[in-house]
């Protein structure tokens, strides 16, 4: 599956968010149709299938492009998916369970052992965290003390 276009017309402005010129195939030329169909993303390593997702399909080569708001749609429906299978904490829940105990960010990230951004793009629904890292974020939540055990730990 391809995001970008390797072709970029004469004078375009040089931007950082990839762009399809015209909905035309990057691969054949051909016109792309618009489709809703079943695409798959990997999240977290695992092959995700995301049913009825819109997106761009050449009908010559089957070539599949996705517009960036396409994109972000298959993301979003991947990860529900995901969340769905191993019964994950949105990321609302994410945030509430922090903000209940009073911490940053950069502080629950610390307890925890996460690397500096992986709490900020839990919280925010850019990245979905794994099954093992949910049971550790739903102890702090529902184990008494969990917290205090974590900062010992910290030392
Ligand atoms: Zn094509």
């Amino acid at each position: 599956m391809k995001k970008t276009s390797r072709k970029r017309p004469a004078g375009a402005r040089e931007t950082a968010v990839p762009c399809l010129p015209a909905d035309a195939c990057p691969g054949c030329g051909a016109m792309m149709r618009e489709r809703r169909g079943l695409l798959h993303l990997p999240v977290n390593g695992e092959d995700v299938a995301a049913p009825d997702v819109p997106h761009l399909r050449c009908p010559r080569c089957h070539e599949v492009v996705l517009r960036m708001d396409q994109a972000r749609d298959l993301r979003q429906r991947a990860f529900e998916t995901y969340r769905r299978k191993y019964r994950l904490l949105a990321a609302d829940e994410i945030r509430a369970i922090r903000e209940r105990h009073g911490l940053t960010q950069a502080q629950l990230a610390r307890l925890l052992r996460l690397g500096a951004n992986t709490l900020s793009r839990w919280e925010a629904g850019r990245i979905v965290q794994t099954a093992a890292m949910d049971v550790l974020l739903r102890l702090v939540r529902d184990v008494p003390g969990s917290l205090d055990y974590l900062r010992r730990g910290a030392g």
